[in-house]
């Protein structure tokens, strides 16, 4: 289907801002660093699901469905989209979160109490598998879920990156700049996905590059592959995507998924004393010290403009509050 008629909820603020970076860009010597702010999307505090979830929520309706259920880790920004849209459109969330009941409920998890959704802890068992067993229960109670797969990335969430990486080049050239790279955290891939194919179609030539915060490149590029291709048939795009089409640098993983080490701590510090910009420690906390190694090893010329797409994530921060601590 035309990419326009696809059936789409009204979520989020569009166009998110777009600006430079001067005083993070002159601290680090290298080239023009911007800022892509999906930050401020604008639902219960924003981030990159918002814009996946109007087209997850517009296929959900047009199914006729009344129960949003998706899985993710305790700290999900994912989940904690998902629930605030469900209450948005009127919709019940159930959220399966992986683990056991943290005592701590601050950050996502607050959240996802505030906005009404009903968490159910996985303790042993694996998440995936039993959102699948509660949906089972729920439809013999006569409930219609809609069953959201891992970060909202498959072809139909991530429709919504062709569409931004589109409303990022009419920015763009409003300023008269040309990015040369555009950096972001990947994880699930519809983000990068959606990018590389929203590049092809709009015919954007520069660098789309993933900052992997828990796959190895080998493990997330056959999804990235899958996802794109899923993307680009529902748009009626007619172009095959494969590996090489993908970029991701899986140099930065350091202790793990959701671990915050040094890395992480001190971009975040670093972004927020020379910009008042708040990221976050698990995805473009990781991302951005990443961007920030590659710019100390000379990986981008000084006359070059960078774009740090920015996916969200602050709430976090909340949840990692000790370990700032001087
Ligand atoms: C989910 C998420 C990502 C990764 O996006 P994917 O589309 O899953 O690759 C990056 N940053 C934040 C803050 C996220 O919540």
């Amino acid at each position: 289907m035309q990419i326009d008629k696809l059936p789409r909820y009204s979520l989020g603020f569009f166009p998110t801002p777009l600006h430079l970076l001067p005083n993070l860009t002159k601290r680090l010597g290298g080239p023009k660093l911007w800022v892509k702010r999906d930050d401020q999307t604008g639902l219960a505090f924003g981030g990159n699901k918002t814009r996946k979830l109007e087209y997850l929520l517009g296929d959900a309706l047009e199914q006729n469905a009344n129960l949003l259920m998706t899985f993710g880790a305790p700290q999900s920004n994912h989940a904690r989209q998902t629930a605030a849209a469900a209450s948005r459109a009127g919709l019940r969330s159930i959220l399966v979160l992986r683990g056991s009941p943290v005592i701590d409920r601050t950050g996502n998890i607050l959240i996802d109490d505030l906005v009404g959704a009903e968490v159910r802890w996985a303790g042993e068992r694996d998440p995936q598998e039993l959102m699948h067993t509660i949906a089972e229960v729920m439809k013999t109670k006569g409930q219609r879920a809609y069953l959201i797969p891992y970060g909202g990335s498959n072809g139909i969430g991530a429709v919504a990156y062709v569409i931004a990486i589109q409303e990022m080049l009419d920015q763009a050239k409003a300023l008269g700049v040309n990015f040369d790279a555009i950096v972001f955290a990947t994880s699930s891939g519809g983000t990068q996905a959606g990018l590389v194919v929203g590049a092809r179609r709009a015919g954007y030539a520069g660098r789309i590059l993933g900052i992997s915060v828990d796959h190895r490149s080998s493990d997330l590029v056959p999804k990235l592959v899958d996802i794109a291709n899923a993307v680009a048939s529902r748009i009626d795009l007619e172009v095959q995507f494969g590996e090489s089409d993908f970029e991701v640098n899986d140099q930065y993983l350091g202790e793990g998924y959701g671990i915050m080490g040094a890395p992480e701590r001190d971009a975040i510090r670093r972004v927020a004393q020379s910009e008042g910009l708040l990221i976050d420690p698990v995805y473009t906390g990781r991302a951005m010290a990443g961007l920030n190694d590659l710019i100390h090893k000379n990986v981008f010329r000084p006359d070059q403009n960078v774009l740090f797409w920015h996916t969200g994530g602050t709430p976090a921060l909340f949840a990692y509050s000790k370990q700032f601590e001087h």
